[in-house]
């Protein structure tokens, strides 16, 4: 009896021992600094998305993930997953509303077809804004609607408006319905007459999935996200700087996903099956994760652990950093639970009135269900570079990052061995 006992502690010992060697040799300041310098690099010319940089950055990311003979996501041939979105550009707006005349000014259509006829109100949801209306609460959820709609906006909100007219020219998925906003002091219209035609351009863009596989639990995924898209170049600020480096926002983040990558095909011994994405396309309205969350069933992820800005040290110093939507699911307390008697906590998100839970791409499988949740070092009320020219690497901290990946990698190890499940999210619809 107490010779078995002192081996299995000689084994236990010496497992531990290698394991931290193991994890150690993998993620660290110098394996981190590498692949950050590459992404946050000024060639990468601020990896804004649509331009040939960002496919750079996507290359560069899909090399990593062949390095850990990652395999490819569904049946694809390439760890790059590209898309569609189309761009719409109005050429003709004429018509009529009653007696008004309705033109480029005061029509808005949110729309990628390639031709709109409206003769009557038919086929077509009316809803109104009226003065004195919250615009957000009323007009937001109409771009979820699956419908034709056309939005009476009274003119009181003629600056809102504008920013609606900007919205109509940004890329969209295609979609068969169209929503049509009208600045108009009429909120309740006897005719309409309005006929649009669009210049439609088609703009590609991808994100970047690996796989690897699960040895039992092959069925149920286990996501590690990031996005590589940042904003790309601007206005040269007061140093001259023009470009937007986006060394924390996110290519810290996307370093974190690729270590993670190298980290887990090592150690080859998860039961889940585990996703390594980059998404394209966060900064401009979360579009890469939106079309992720379509090529999968939502209900076979276990878990998302989405890391966004880890380059800097939190609030609350070194080793530590907090889990955005802490109270939705028991995700949080379980990565608590796995880091019990470590040096390393993770914190409920301290910044809850900015909402973040719902701003990174985590949101879209949290809202079908998914535990999905983004880890964070971010102060978002006191980040001196954050979305500036002025977010470099040289103002991160690679220890400290390298502590965070470990972290994520240690405290993440009874869902990726398939022992323990968050609780789900509540869906939003
Ligand atoms: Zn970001």
């Amino acid at each position: 009896m107490m010779r078995k006992i002192y081996f299995v502690l000689v084994l236990c010992i010496s497992s531990t021992f290698s394991f931290a060697q193991k994890i150690n040799k993998i993620i660290n300041a110098k394996e981190v600094e590498k692949i950050e310098k590459v992404l946050a690099a000024d060639d990468m010319h601020g990896r804004k998305t649509f331009s040939a940089d960002i496919d750079r950055a996507a290359n560069f990311i899909a090399g990593e993930f062949a390095k850990s003979k990652l395999q490819y996501f569904n049946g694809s041939n390439s760890y790059l997953q590209p898309f569609e979105m189309i761009k719409a550009k109005p050429v003709l707006i004429e018509g009529l509303l009653d007696d008004e005349a309705l033109n480029e000014n005061n029509v808005a259509a949110i729309s990628t077809s390639e031709e709109i006829n409206i003769n009557g109100l038919q086929g077509f949801d009316i809803i109104t804004v009226k003065p004195g209306d919250d615009f957000p609460k009323k007009v937001f959820p109409v771009f979820d609607l699956n419908k034709n709609v056309v939005v009476l906006v009274d003119t009181s909100f003629a600056k809102r408006f504008k920013s609606m007219q900007r919205f109509a020219g940004n890329a969209k998925f295609k979609s068969e319905v169209s929503q049509i906003f009208i600045l108009t002091k009429n909120s309740n219209p006897s005719k309409i007459n309005l006929h649009i035609k669009n210049e439609l351009t088609l703009q590609h863009l991808q994100n970047v999935v690996g796989v690897l596989p699960g040895k039992s639990k092959k069925e149920e995924y286990v996501v590690f996200s990031g996005h590589y898209d940042h904003l790309g170049i601007g206005k040269p600020d007061a140093r001259g700087d023009s470009i937007f480096n986006g060394a924390n926002d996110d290519a810290a983040g996307t370093t974190a996903v690729i270590m993670l990558a190298k980290y887990f095909s090592k150690l080859k011994d998860n039961e889940r099956t585990l996703v390594f994405v980059a998404f394209t396309a966060e900064e401009i309205g979360g579009f890469g994760s939106r079309y992720f969350s379509k090529q999968l069933n939502p209900d076979q992820v276990s878990a998302m652990f989405n890391i966004e800005m880890i380059g800097t040290e939190s609030k609350w110093g070194p080793n530590s950093a907090y889990i955005t939507g802490f109270e939705k699911s028991d995700f949080g307390k379980i990565l608590q639970s796995n880091l019990t008697g470590s040096q390393f906590h993770f914190e409920p998100d301290p910044y809850p009135s900015q909402n973040l839970f719902y701003r990174s791409d985590n949101a879209t499988l949290a809202e079908l269900g998914v535990p999905a949740h983004t880890i964070s070092t971010s102060k978002m009320d006191n980040e001196p570079n954050y979305h500036k020219q002025s977010d470099e690497i040289s103002t991160l901290n690679m220890k400290n990052m390298a502590e965070i990946i470990k972290a994520i990698a240690i405290s993440s190890h009874t869902i990726v061995a398939g022992t323990q499940t968050p609780t789900r999210v509540q869906k939003a619809l």
